[in-house]
């Protein structure tokens, strides 16, 4: 067996003692059916269970399987992302331990890969076992956050797919703390690609994603990928600001000419009031754009991301030569 493997699985894992056996049972089995070196690279994110143990005996008796074992939950987003850290393969796939992601899936998703596909998503055509509020959430979400982000993000899709190295890599090297893992793979690019399944029912245990987990997900993924909650007050300041002009030669109409007293002869304040708030607001908006910025720089993304470079060789040989040469004394 080589060092390298050919695939990565990259499982996280908050206590779900009752469904490792089974996870590991069928990862293998579909692995092993391909005939190519792979490896399993379990996160234990902080399970007060016996996931860690039953995972520990695992990877005593087949080398292959790995575990990154966190000091206390951190949550399912950056076990995922410490996974993809420690992962070697070529192709890297994402799996819920739960098996609410057929493993089985993943022969189709390598057969895209292996078509020159860099991203192959799974996308949800039905979900099975799950509660009306939490098929409605989800729905809602995928919806909403497809029409208010900056990138495609496909819907009804979760963490469940499969990537190429080269976006691996890219993913890594996105430094960025509330990460929305889904949308940074739509913003790196390259060649995607969906797959569909039928999400089963969780195989053993609860979710571990309750309201409030749920609610701060998708608070990362709006900030994430959209400036659109900084933009909107800019609508409210532009009407606000058009009631109170137009207001001015109507009241003063009605007051003058029809000797109506509008408003109990508290237009002015009215209007005033009506004037400052579409200031604020827009001034609000002018804050908005710079906190916009700010936050585009403090993320650290990388500028942008290539897939490839063609006709460098000879440049990028020069530049290896010169790095070789030692470096010449300082004169005295
Ligand atoms: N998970 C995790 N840390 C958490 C919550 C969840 O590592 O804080 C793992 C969990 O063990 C599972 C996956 O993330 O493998 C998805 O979680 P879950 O099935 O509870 O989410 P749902 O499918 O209900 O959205
Ligand atoms: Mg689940």
């Amino acid at each position: 067996m080589s060092n390298r493997p050919r695939y990565s699985i990259v499982a996280p894992i908050y206590n779900e003692e009752g469904n490792i056996q089974k996870l590991y049972d069928r990862i293998t089995a579909v692995m092993d059916s391909m005939g190519e070196d792979w490896e399993l690279v379990t996160v234990n994110d902080g399970s007060r269970d016996r996931s860690f143990e039953l995972l520990s005996d695992l990877s005593a008796k087949d080398s292959r399987i790995k575990i990154v074992n966190f000091a206390r939950n951190f949550g399912h987003q950056l076990a995922v992302t410490a996974g993809l850290h420690h992962t070697a393969g070529d192709a890297v796939i994402i799996i819920d331990a739960d098996l609410q992601d057929p493993p089985e899936l993943i022969l189709e998703m390598v057969e895209r890969w292996k078509a020159g596909y860099h991203v192959v998503y799974a996308v949800r055509q039905e979900r099975k076992g799950e509660s009306w509020f939490k098929l409605f959430t989800a729905k809602l979400f995928y919806r909403i956050i497809y029409r208010i982000t900056d990138v495609d993000i496909p819907l009804d899709t979760g963490d469940f797919r499969l990537m190429d190295r080269k976006v691996v890599n890219a993913l890594n090297s996105m430094p960025e703390h509330n990460r929305f893992i889904r949308g940074l793979t739509s913003w790196i690019g390259f060649k995607q690609t969906g797959v569909t399944y039928v999400r089963e029912a969780r195989e053993w245990g609860e979710t571990k994603y309750p309201l409030k987990k749920m609610v701060r997900f998708a608070m990362d993924a709006v900030t994430g990928f959209s400036y659109f909650p900084l933009q909107i007050m800019v609508y409210f300041a532009f009407i606000l600001g058009v009631i109170a002009v137009l207001a001015i030669p109507v009241i003063a109409f009605l007051r003058v000419v029809l000797g109506v007293e509008f408003l109990g002869g508290q237009a002015t304040t009215v209007i005033l009031l009506l004037l400052l708030s579409s200031f604020q607001l827009f001034f609000l908006f002018v804050m908005g754009q710079y906190v916009a910025r700010i936050y585009d720089e403090a993320r650290r993304r990388p500028l942008y991301i290539v897939a490839d470079t063609v006709g460098f060789e000879e440049q990028r040989k020069h530049i290896e030569l010169k790095a070789e040469q030692p470096v010449p004394a300082p004169e005295a």
